[in-house]
């Protein structure tokens, strides 16, 4: 994290406000190193990734600039999905919530329009979507593009990886030529280098820099896991790793006190360790934690800063640091004094690319840790519960209890090892000796890697991605597993039922981008459900070929809707649609208006499914014990 605060920065009052109540103590490094440059009104051309925190770094600068009296759009920002546009919308909503008046409008195509059009006539000072609708309401007139004072570009390279290129640069061409101007980008392909050298001019640069620096006594694992079971996850480390002290490490001040709270509740005692708290709290946590009084702390990076407890034996890192620099100083503070540290950080599948970049940066591979299973959990809690028993009936005066037990024996004929199960059955209700843990879902990073990785050893890339399009993450693991069954698309064709639960039939298309331009079917959902208003729920089989690709499609596609597919460009090259015929293993191409008419689909009425259904956007073993005081 950077030695400034925001603050210093220069944000409005309002939006510093916000940034407070959210629980951001420090600007990342991208927000530390862009905001200046956007406050000072100059163009600026950023690498950085998801996870850096750079919504925030073009957002707070230009709502601290905006006029809240004009409701003309003054802000635009071109995402390559309808989820990124979304959660930008969104980040802007939660920025500007000090803002009286403020409005921020998502349009992105598979939604209803008129929702839209009512939202744009309504007023909204920042608009934010994917090129093919916002291109769609220009040509409708509905998009006011004259009062533009800021545009932004996030993802880039993801815009021009879905085809998108052409139509950001006829949106950036309509954009006052003096409106201020921000590309973000994981990478800088010379197509976005053309593009910022073209329309932003001499921007000024922001890259985060990697710097390496070795951690070699430190044994360093990930987990992947799902945002919402992360808890559960941390529970389950918690229980099976034997750990003397711990810091546990997430991102804002307020999920200090939830997480340490939420261990509590679970049984582990721990104390928050941010920098709202006084001086002398902190000193005091700290304190119990060197002298084994408390064993885990929650804390920020700030609250962190320097911190030496020999005792440390582990780092969680709950939330992934923003930085490389970040994770080195995190994990720096297991291994102290030449003792042996771990670090094990949990992983969501978008932030794969962050991991990846850590590797790289400590030149160290940071393996996958494996989630504790059902029965290692219930094992190591056995023998827990069986050190414990030993000890007391070794330890503590029992002679009353002993008799107590003795004369039921007696007076029920029972089993002295059946009143001990009794009783060991009641002691351990609370905290089962044999439990049904929750399953947590731990995707695989390779997953993520796997589409990308081929392409991006030949352009010597980072790895591809598109985090954002959960559906389409999840198209792409079913088709993996549903190639190995089925072939041929044609057999896998099924009807698919819609929002009224009737069934729309689907028809097979072939389109000419394939596994050798290395699309993965979740930039073939991306394009089909942005460009073409279809909704991602009506997108079906999808099975990718060397040189082209099989999509099932909801039948009657208007003619319009087929001509626009038909040109919608994917890893660049234009889809190029034609209806896919496999009878007896034999392929007969047909192709759209002009170039074989007879072969399209008719459709008179436009089927449901082709208007974009309204779809929403949607040692000893520690043990939970009370604290040792
Ligand atoms: P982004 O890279 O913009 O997708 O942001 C990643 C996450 O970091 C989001 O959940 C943000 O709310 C969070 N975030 C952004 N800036 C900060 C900050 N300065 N301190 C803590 N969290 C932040």
């Amino acid at each position: 994290m950077s030695s400034v605060d925001f603050a210093s920065l220069g944000i409005a009052a309002p939006v510093l406000k916000a940034v407070k109540q959210l629980g951001y103590e420090q600007p990342s490094p991208v927000q530390a190193a862009s905001i200046p440059i956007l406050l000072a009104g100059k163009n600026l051309l950023g690498t950085a990734q998801t996870g850096t925190g750079k919504t925030a770094a073009f957002a707070l600068p230009f709502l601290s600039q905006l006029d809240e009296k004009q409701t003309a759009p003054q802000v635009l920002v071109l995402t390559p999905t309808r989820e990124l546009a979304i959660q930008v919308a969104e980040a802007f909503q939660s920025y500007a919530k000090h803002i009286k008046g403020f409005h921020v409008l998502p349009i992105y195509g598979g939604a209803d329009i008129g929702g839209q059009l009512r939202g744009l006539k309504r007023g909204a000072q920042v608009v934010v979507g994917t090129p093919g609708r916002m291109l769609d309401h220009l040509r409708r007139r509905s998009l006011d593009l004259s009062q533009i004072k800021g545009l932004i570009l996030d993802e880039a390279d993801e815009m021009l990886r879905m085809g998108f290129i052409d139509d950001v640069e006829t949106i950036l061409a309509k954009t006052p030529p003096e409106c201020q101007r921000a590309l973000f980008s994981a990478t800088m392909p010379p197509a976005i280098k053309r593009v910022a050298d073209k329309y932003l001019g001499d921007a000024e640069l922001v890259s985060i820099e990697n710097k390496t620096t070795t951690v070699e006594r430190i044994a360093q694992a990930h987990l992947m896991v799902k945002g919402h079971q992360k808890m559960d996850a941390l529970t389950r480390i918690l229980e099976v790793e034997q750990f003397d002290g711990m810091i546990i490490f997430v991102r804002t001040k307020s999920s200090t006190l939830e997480i340490a709270e939420k261990l509590e509740a679970r049984g582990f005692s721990s104390a928050a360790l941010n920098g709202d708290l006084t001086q002398a709290v902190r000193e005091r946590a700290i304190n119990r934690l060197k002298k084994g009084q408390l064993d885990i702390v929650v804390a920020t990076d700030v609250a962190a800063r320097g911190l030496d407890v020999e005792r440390i034996s582990h780092v969680i890192n709950y939330d992934v640091p923003h930085d490389n620099e970040s994770y080195v100083h995190r994990i720096g503070r297991t291994g102290r004094a030449g003792r042996e540290g771990k670090a094990i950080m949990l992983v969501t599948q978008k932030e794969t690319r962050l991991l990846r970049s850590i590797e790289k940066s400590t030149r160290q591979p940071i393996s996958a840790f494996n989630l504790p299973s059902n029965e290692e959990v219930s094992g190591q809690r056995v023998e827990l519960f069986k050190q414990q028993l030993v000890g007391m009936s070794q330890s503590t005066k029992l002679d009353k209890f002993h008799s107590l037990v003795k004369e039921v024996a007696a007076e029920h004929d029972i089993d002295m090892a059946l009143l001990a199960a009794a009783l060991a059955f009641e002691v351990q209700k609370e905290r089962p000796l044999f439990p049904k843990l929750v399953v947590i879902d731990t995707p695989r990073a390779s997953d993520n890697d796997r589409a990308n990785s081929r392409k991006a050893r030949q352009r010597n890339e980072r790895p591809d991605r598109n985090d954002r399009n959960e559906r389409a993450d999840r198209t792409e693991r079913n088709e993996r597993q549903r190639s190995e069954r089925a072939p041929k698309a044609s057999q896998s064709k099924k009807p698919i039922t819609d929002h009224e639960g009737n069934n729309v039939e689907m028809v097979t298309y072939r389109i000419e981008v394939g596994r050798n331009d290395d699309v993965s079917p979740k930039n073939i959902v991306g394009a089909i459900a942005n460009e073409a208003d279809i909704d991602a729920q009506f997108i079906g089989h999808i099975t990718l070929h060397d040189d082209h690709s099989t999509v099932d499609l909801p039948e009657g596609m208007p003619k319009e809707l087929f001509d626009h597919l038909y040109k919608v460009r994917v890893c660049q090259k234009p889809l190029k649609l034609s209806i896919h015929n496999s009878s007896a293993g034999e392929q007969r191409r047909t192709k759209p208006a002009g170039k074989g008419k007879k072969n399209k689909p008719a459709a008179k009425s436009k089927p449901k499914a082709h208007r974009g259904a309204d779809s929403k956007p949607k040692k000893p073993r520690k043990r939970p014990t009370a604290d040792r005081k």
